[in-house]
């Protein structure tokens, strides 16, 4: 079986959490605060907090901002829970806007339609790795973070992402582009922000109370963040070959395969592609042995009982994401290709 993902884990990798391991300096340390720096520095912003997970970060990030009971924070409904989560943690209202049917990012013309007077924040995610329309949301004056869960070290413009918006948000989680089992980290270019975050994720021996959080990340995963870290052009240069191979193998076959605007760089955390009826498909795609999953599994505007997204309904209902990570081989590449045509094909 070709799992939909798979973790790169090599004996620097091992090595690099074993030192820590025998240090016997295993919570937030050094070895966190590396990791801040370099992620800050390669990225291109000033400051950085690691926190425990991805959530972690957007919840600091929003309380970090002020934003509470009454304010509203638009995001896109083709993502993930983790960002409608943050939001209720803080009280405040998540208000759901459509994607762009090219990119499957934010749509910038939704997102202005959603503003208001209320409107506290922006959540934009780089979904699958592609970077979003971030002149045209920026440009509506409203605070961004961005979400780069999906797309670290992809570039907009020649800047990464991460160093565009108010802050930035990053995951280590298993399946991530680095992985550290768990952890997550905040970015943003605004001291005092960042010094919030690290007062809010750390209780003890505080000089006065107030609500606080144990949000920090350990020594031992930021010690294997930072080893995955390290390799990160190779990795994002591997994904880059094997999307090379799908579009030249699949262009043509499925509905589409990804569209990347000029002046973005994708670095492909999924390959996305378009097909008629996504569930048979990933059932076709079992069968030979091969897992493909849908790249959101379902999208916030039906989770949480909204009215109509109809680019984002009608973009679940063809998007499958087919298996892209460094330590595919190329002959199991070929494979799926093949086994995509064949199922394709004989429809
Ligand atoms: C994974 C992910 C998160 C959440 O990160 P965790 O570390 O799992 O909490 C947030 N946003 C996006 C776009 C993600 O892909």
């Amino acid at each position: 079986m070709i799992a939909h993902s798979r973790v790169v884990l090599e004996e620097e990798d091992l090595v690099s959490v074993s030192e820590v391991l025998r240090s016997g300096q295993l919570a937030q340390g050094d070895v966190v605060s590396s990791l801040e720096k370099r992620l800050a520095s390669s990225i291109g912003v000033g400051h950085g907090a690691a926190v425990s997970s991805g959530t972690a970060a957007l919840h600091l990030s929003l309380i970090s901002l002020g934003v509470s009971q009454g304010s509203q924070v638009i995001l896109p409904s083709y993502v993930c829970t983790a960002l409608v989560n943050a939001i209720h943690y803080v009280g405040a209202t998540p208000v759901v806007v459509d994607i762009d049917p090219g990119t499957f990012n934010m749509s910038a013309e939704e997102t202005k339609k959603a503003l208001s007077d209320s409107t506290a924040a922006i959540m934009v995610p780089h979904m699958f790795g592609l970077p979003a329309d971030m002149d045209e949301i920026l440009s509506l004056g409203v605070p961004v973070i961005e979400d780069c869960a999906q797309a670290v070290g992809a570039t907009y413009n020649g800047k990464r992402v991460g160093s565009l918006g108010y802050a930035s948000i990053f995951s280590f989680y298993a399946t991530k582009l680095i992985c550290a089992g768990e952890g997550g980290l905040v970015l943003s270019d605004r001291a005092e922000f960042i010094e919030q975050i690290r007062d809010l994720r750390d209780y003890d021996e505080k000089a006065t109370y107030s609500l606080r959080y144990n949000y920090k990340m350990t020594d031992i995963h930021a010690s294997l963040g930072l080893s995955q870290f390290k390799k990160l052009p190779s990795l994002i240069r591997k994904r880059r070959e094997i999307a090379r191979v799908y579009d030249d193998g699949l262009g043509g076959v499925v509905k589409r395969t990804p569209f990347v605007p000029h002046g973005r760089e994708h670095i492909y955390y999924r390959y996305v592609v378009l097909v008629e009826d996504v569930s048979k498909f990933i059932e076709d795609m079992r069968q030979e042995g091969i897992e493909c999953r849908r790249p959101v599994f379902k999208p916030l505007h039906r989770y949480l009982n909204l009215p109509g997204c109809p680019v984002t309904d009608d973009v679940w209902s063809q998007a499958v994401s087919i298996p892209i990570y460094p330590s595919l081989s190329r002959d199991e590449v070929y494979r799926i290709v093949d086994t995509v045509k064949q199922i394709i094909q004989a429809r």
